[in-house]
């Protein structure tokens, strides 16, 4: 409980500990904070948990661009050490725990809701939405700056870079102003992922304004600059930071609620989802297949 008396999933602070060192390390993409080490961290930026956990292996960085959302496929396996000074990325890591443990809870949701079973329990998870909020702009951060560090850096030719004062303002506590910050929507449906995705842009523009990643059943979306973009076409498909992501099966269901001051007031995300029909026997845990009920 916080002292405001709502319940919050706590997680490490992601600031470097004890103090500014004054140091810019020319390779860390957060040297205007002044607060480096001298070492460059060698660590892989995002660990290896959460992408496993992700259901594609790219995620897509979005721009506003003439008139329909221009994306950029960034492969997160290749997201590369290097880009971070050792301070920093160990300030940042804890954040990967707080995905890991939402996407898992997220999969096993939607697996225990969806397996063929007698069982109609209700089973409840809490994971902490303003964490995964700043994981993703810990993602969106990574993947500009190592698809800039890398041959592939054509993808993102003529493009500014996100703004970093609002990472770094997040990461002490102020979350992204409205309508910035996460949106999620189911990404099931009988058309695939992303059906009937409107245009998303009525002005030119040519600055990183968010990313969009799968995790189990849900399509996150994360917008850090609102320019241009058309929020009547994104909220009428989303649901913005919501406060639970409840999943109905056939016989049961599973409710995954999301912490923090800018979720928990928030509208619920209801998604069914209808038992699996293989014959082939489980799929493995961590691919199930998703239908629309
Ligand atoms: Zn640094």
């Amino acid at each position: 409980m916080a002292a405001d008396g709502a319940f919050r999933v706590k997680f490490p602070s992601p600031l470097p500990p004890s103090g500014i060192t004054g140091f810019s390390h020319p390779n860390c993409y957060m040297r205007d904070t002044h607060n480096c080490s001298e070492d460059m961290s060698r660590d892989h930026f995002i660990s290896k948990s959460v992408l496993d956990l992700l259901c594609a292996k790219t995620v897509d960085v979005i721009f506003p661009w003439t008139d329909v959302g221009r994306r950029t496929a960034v492969g997160i396996e290749n997201l590369t050490s290097g880009i971070l000074c050792v301070r920093h990325n160990n300030a940042l890591s804890p954040l990967d725990g707080v995905a890991t443990q939402a996407f898992r809870n997220l999969v096993d949701a939607a697996v225990y809701v969806i397996r063929k079973s007698l069982a109609t329990k209700k089973i409840f998870y809490a994971v902490s939405g303003e964490g995964l909020e700043l994981w993703a702009l810990k993602l969106l951060f990574g993947a500009y700056h190592a698809t800039m560090a890398t041959e592939d850096r054509d993808a993102l030719k003529g493009t500014l870079p996100p703004d970093l004062s609002i990472f770094q303002k997040a990461l002490e506590g102020e979350a992204l102003a409205r309508p910035c910050g996460l949106y999620v929507r189911s990404a099931v449906g009988p058309m695939g992922i992303r059906a009937g995705w409107g245009p998303l842009t009525t002005e030119t523009g040519n600055r990183v304004t968010g990313l969009r990643f799968l995790a189990g059943p849900v399509e996150f979306e994360l917008i850090v600059d609102p320019a241009g973009l058309n929020f009547d076409a994104i909220r009428q498909q989303s649901f913005y930071r919501p406060s639970a992501i409840d999943l109905t099966g056939t016989r049961r269901a599973a409710d995954i609620f999301l912490s923090g001051p800018t979720f928990e007031t928030s509208e619920t995300m209801r998604l069914e989802l209808r038992e699996t029909r293989t014959s082939e026997g489980p799929a493995p845990s961590n691919t199930p297949t998703f239908a629309p009920r």
